[in-house]
């Protein structure tokens, strides 16, 4: 029997591009600037801080996509102090809640929380106090694992709603909700209850990660009604990307990079299992770097200790496992290394994102084997993989639908293969497309490895290609996703493709000859230019998302017709290029002049130079 799916269509308004979130009239202005300066020391609102406070303060439901450090706490504790009532806030971190608190305190501003193992006594002494008359807490912080689980809790919120002094529900890291995103946390789920609970309580999720597809699955999940979308770019101008194919000499390529470009600076480097970061960590100890490692199985004081003799410079270069480097706000992070490739792009685009938060060039350096590929994916499999302090407390042999999980995984995963293996695109665009933004790749102004070789790049006419690809999007009855539709189209005989009997489709196979990653890159040029559109769409079956293609029939017709052509970049020899760019990555620095030019990426000089080095 073929899986057809049904869907359920989800809802939401952007709020960005509205500019009456902007204005200086709510009732509330005054109050608001007047707090922003006086409790917490700020001169002005950041980007869109504003417009959310004036949202959710109308009442509505808020979605906010918002870079780390871009300021979402102030979006929520600005309101709880000048509302009425109490605010809740869903916070997956024990450390991180405490963090907050702590800041809280010292701006005067009462706040307390409970975690499901906090002392008896203690969480009745702050019950006692949300059940008095003036409670006199503004925000009570909570885990996601005590509103799943504590009943006490859901009548305690309950009482206080029954009071109208429930203000405001905010769910931070709201993309832990979603088996998409790369922090799934089943208790995140059963966050929806908030809202059947609690219908006319506005709720603010705030994220600094989502996928199209994630914040969908957000937004269905917590049930968030006529929601406002708040989301900014996330390009980071001043990090500056390359991929690298790894090789065995991987450890003294890094070493060498580092010696060249960044020494004596601070960086991450991160390693997919805790023997690797012993591994790097020594091997660069003996090269005479001051490094250190960093992984779940270390005691927690062990992991404080380098944390905070990687924060005082003690320590220059921490390799870590992806547990490392949650709330961490050091700012001078001259560079992010991936000695392994990473599991999603928006957990790549998080954990690179963790440089140069003080807005100076850093690097960000990826080393890409295939072999890597095979390993990640049998990890994710076993469920051996390190993952981040956000997703710790998912058991994956407890989930029902274990199976779907492993299954985007793996999508998410294959989208990496094809990020570090595609040499032609901007690593801009194909990061921020995957994050539903689009970008102009000129902006890139060559700071990436891709843009940076264009020169050497010729057009060449896929039209053909486009229509087939097309074609097979309708023939296949448009809800697939693309890495399904590119199987077929490769004559792919999978499980999948033959339950949908898509081997027996005309177009099955008819792109085998296509070299690896062509088709894709064919594919991936279809959505950006609107012919195709991805579309999200949740399955009550499962439960989950899934993303699949559609065909925009106006633009398809162009193509058919004849009356558009399709171009794309393809470098005039692939072979080349791509070795090339591994040796200006190790032997350029030399010959770049201190820091007024990029570290890695060179100009044509060092290109030929690496050149004659291969020879
Ligand atoms: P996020 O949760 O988005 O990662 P935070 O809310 O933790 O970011 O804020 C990051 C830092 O920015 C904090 O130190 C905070 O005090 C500061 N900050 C937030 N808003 C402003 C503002 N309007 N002006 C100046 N600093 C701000
Ligand atoms: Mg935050
Ligand atoms: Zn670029």
């Amino acid at each position: 029997e073929p899986y057809i799916p049904k869907f359920v269509e989800v809802n939401y308004i952007e709020g960005s591009n509205d500019n009456k979130w902007s204005s200086n009239n709510f009732p509330w202005t005054k109050k608001l600037e007047a707090n922003n300066k006086k409790v917490f020391g700020n001169h002005s609102f950041r980007l869109n801080q504003r417009e959310v406070i004036n949202a959710t303060m109308s009442g509505y439901d808020v979605f906010v996509l918002m870079p780390t450090g871009g300021g979402k706490s102030l979006t929520y504790q600005l309101p709880a102090l000048i509302c009425p009532g109490v605010t809740l806030v869903i916070s997956p971190l024990v450390s991180l809640i405490q963090d907050q608190i702590m800041h809280l305190l010292q701006a005067n501003i009462p706040a307390a929380y409970l975690s499901a193992n906090m002392e008896w006594t203690e969480q009745q002494e702050i019950f006692r106090e949300l059940n008095s008359e003036y409670c006199k807490y503004k925000l009570l912080y909570v885990t996601p694992e005590k509103v799943a689980k504590s009943d006490v809790l859901l009548r305690q919120l309950e009482n206080l709603n029954a009071r109208q002094m429930l203000a405001r529900i905010v769910i931070d890291e709201a993309h832990c909700v979603s088996q998409w995103g790369h922090d799934f946390r089943p208790d995140y789920q059963a966050l929806g209850i908030l809202k059947q609970k609690f219908p006319n309580t506005p709720v603010l999720a705030l994220t600094a990660t989502a996928t199209a597809s994630v914040k969908e699955d957000v937004v269905q999940a917590l049930g968030l009604v006529n929601c406002i979308v708040f989301r900014q770019s996330f390009n980071r101008p001043n990090l500056w990307y390359s991929v690298i194919p790894k090789t065995k000499k991987c450890l003294d390529d890094i070493d060498k990079f580092i010696k060249e470009n960044h020494y004596d600076e601070s960086g991450i480097i991160y390693c997919l299992s805790r023997m690797d970061c012993e591994k790097v960590a020594e091997r660069l100890q003996e090269c005479g770097h001051k490094a250190a490692f960093y992984h779940g199985s270390m005691d927690p004081a062990q992991r404080a200790f380098v944390q905070k003799q990687w924060s005082k410079d003690e320590i220059n270069i921490i390799c870590a496992t992806v547990a490392f480097g949650m709330g961490i706000n050091k700012p001078d992070v001259r560079f992010v290394i991936h000695h392994s490739l990473p599991k999603s792009i928006e957990g790549y685009h998080q954990e690179c994102g963790r440089a140069g938060r003080d807005g100076q060039r850093s690097s960000c350096v990826l080393y890409y084997s295939y072999s890597d590929y095979i390993r990640v994916k049998h990890m994710i499999s076993q469920g051996v993989i390190e993952q981040s302090p956000l997703a710790s407390g998912y058991n994956r042999t407890n989930t029902t639908n274990s199976g779907r999980v492993l299954e985007t995984n793996t999508e998410n995963l294959l989208r990496m293969v094809s990020y570090c293996e595609n040499d032609v695109d901007c690593r801009r665009i194909l990061q921020l497309i995957h994050l539903g933004e689009k970008f102009d790749c000129t902006t890139c102004k060559k700071t990436c490895d891709n843009c940076l070789k264009i020169k050497s790049f010729v057009e060449k006419d896929v039209t053909g290609i486009a229509k087939q690809l097309v074609e097979l999007v309708k023939l296949t009855g448009q809800q697939f996703s693309s890495s399904h539709i590119l199987e077929v189209y490769r004559g792919s005989f999978s499980q999948f493709v033959k339950k949908h009997r898509h081997q027996t489709v005309s177009l099955h196979g008819v792109g085998k000859h296509l070299a690896k990653g062509e088709a894709s890159r064919v594919l991936r040029h279809l959505v950006t230019e609107d012919l195709l559109a991805e579309e999200v769409k949740k399955s009550d079956v499962y439960g989950s998302v899934s993303s699949i293609l559609k065909v925009n029939e106006l633009k398809a017709c162009e193509l058919f017709s004849g009356r558009k052509t399709i171009l794309i970049r393809f470098p005039s020899s692939v072979k080349a290029s791509k070795q090339k760019n591994s040796e200006v990555i190790s032997a350029k620095g030399s010959l770049t002049s201190g820091k007024q030019s990029p570290p890695h990426i060179g100009t044509e000089q060092p290109q030929s130079k690496a050149n004659s080095d291969l020879s």
